[in-house]
């Protein structure tokens, strides 16, 4: 049995975005007709009232009304509910706060998913020393179109957009000139920044954001849309340094230390772009699946001596993925003549490196940081075409702090993503 629901209005949209991305999202066939069944689902999933679904048509406000839930008291004021921590005990509370209104240029997003990137924690517990608070964390966004300016082109209501780890650059300087807009100078983070106009910026960990239209990235939509979030971030982070670093070619033998978000990410690409894939853990607990499921084809526990010395010179490239200040001897030592290894982890401490095992097989150490916008647009086809998401554990907002507790105790695989349209109520 099936429920027509009447098209919303541009300005019913805007008034009620967050069932609109509900709607957008149950709308499979596109054409406003809902299963009864998936309809009253939904209603408990995301509504508060416990009405029952009847047969026959519906307006959009009476679909709206079942699923419209009653705001959480909370602090601050404005129209934008997001959890922020006001300090670096990085615990997380609902926060409102003013977003601006949407320009020309912008796009308004319903935020559907967010995922909690290592980032967000060392940021929360002001690791790296930049952090202003409060903070609202969040850079690995997947919502809906709700809104847009004048001038944006395009983008229609109801599209998937995806925004990840800055929302803004200068658009005049060298790097935003050869598209490595990542590096700008003037680039505007999605949070912990300050906008042009000097406001602080805030996250994916709310309900909307408000984005340059230029800084958004199209979704494809055969993609499982509740894994595709860690893509902003934790897929352009490792697809980016394979390509530029050129560790893409077929049967190139590559290592991923750390197998987190980034670090599984790093091994599904390199599988989906013909790699040998050596997984090095700290421990055996990923190893069945990372050779069974993630499908890699060596796995080895960076402490084990022997094991480590079996493997020396195994490999062409390495992508380090560790948040933390770990050895790294060892791991020059899997590296062949000509070998690299590219950092992408940022521990809080410096780490030591002896120049005789570089000089000794000729190896290099880079970085890489994030990705452009056209890179991340070329990151998400890659994943449209080969399928590629991130395999994700889905909370809903209020187990944030847990989440981040077990982050810290790296019990996750791979990423943790907050359902943020069935717990961010206003
Ligand atoms: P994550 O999910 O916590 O993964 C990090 C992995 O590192 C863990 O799963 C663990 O893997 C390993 N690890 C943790 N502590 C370790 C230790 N003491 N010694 C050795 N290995 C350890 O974190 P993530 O979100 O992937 O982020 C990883 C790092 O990249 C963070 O520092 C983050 O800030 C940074 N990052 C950088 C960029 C960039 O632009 N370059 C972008 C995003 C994130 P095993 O269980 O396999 O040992
Ligand atoms: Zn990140
Ligand atoms: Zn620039």
């Amino acid at each position: 049995m099936s429920i027509k629901v009447a098209k919303p209005t541009a300005q019913e949209v805007k008034s009620n975005p967050r069932e609109f991305a509900i709607y957008t999202l149950l709308d499979k066939n596109k054409d406003s007709t809902f299963e009864t069944q998936a309809l009253q689902d939904a209603a408990k999933q995301y509504g508060s009232k416990s009405s029952t679904v009847k047969e026959g048509n519906l307006k959009y406000s009476q679909f709206v009304d079942l699923l419209v839930k009653a705001g959480e008291p909370c602090e601050g004021k404005g129209d934008c509910l997001s959890w922020a921590a006001q300090d670096d005990s990085g615990h997380l509370a609902p926060w409102k706060l003013t977003r601006r209104q949407p320009g020309p240029e912008d796009i308004f997003l319903q935020v559907v998913y967010c995922g909690v990137c290592h980032s967000d924690l060392h940021q929360l517990k002001n690791e790296w020393g930049n952090t202003t608070f409060p903070v609202v964390p969040g850079h690995e966004i997947a919502g809906i179109v709700c809104d847009m300016g004048k001038n944006v082109t395009g983008w229609k209501l109801g599209d998937k957009v995806g925004v990840g780890c800055f929302i803004d650059a200068c658009r005049n300087c060298h790097a935003c000139e050869i598209k490595d807009d990542n590096y700008c100078p003037g680039c505007v983070l999605t949070y912990n920044s300050k906008d042009k106009e000097g406001n602080p910026t805030y996250g994916g960990y709310s309900t909307h954001l408000i984005v340059d239209h230029r800084y958004c990235l199209r979704i494809p939509d055969n993609l499982q849309f509740d894994s595709v979030a860690p893509l902003l971030c934790a897929g352009i982070t490792t697809y980016s340094p394979l390509m530029h670093y050129e560790m893409n070619k077929p049967g190139f033998k590559l290592g991923v230390v750390g197998l987190g978000g980034l670090g599984h990410m790093a091994v599904k690409f390199g599988k989906a772009m013909g790699l040998e894939v050596t997984v090095i853990s700290t421990s055996d607990h990923k190893k069945q699946e990372a050779l069974e499921v993630l499908k890699a084809d060596h796995f080895l526990i960076s402490k084990n001596e022997k094991e480590m010395q079996a493997h020396a010179k195994s490999l062409n490239g390495i992508i380090d993925t560790v948040s933390a200040v770990h050895e790294m001897v060892p791991l020059l030592g899997l590296l062949d003549l000509n070998g690299k290894i590219v950092c992408v982890g940022v521990p809080p401490e410096p780490m030591s490196i002896p120049a005789f095992p570089l000089l000794a097989s000729r190896l290099s150490i880079g970085g890489s940081m994030i990705g452009g916008i056209r890179e991340t647009q070329e990151m998400l086809d890659f994943c449209g075409k080969h399928n590629v998401v991130c395999k994700c554990e889905i909370i809903p907002m209020q187990y944030i702090n847990t989440a981040l507790e077990r982050l810290v105790k790296n019990d996750v695989k791979y990423r943790f993503v907050i359902d943020v349209q069935n717990s961010c109520l206003l």
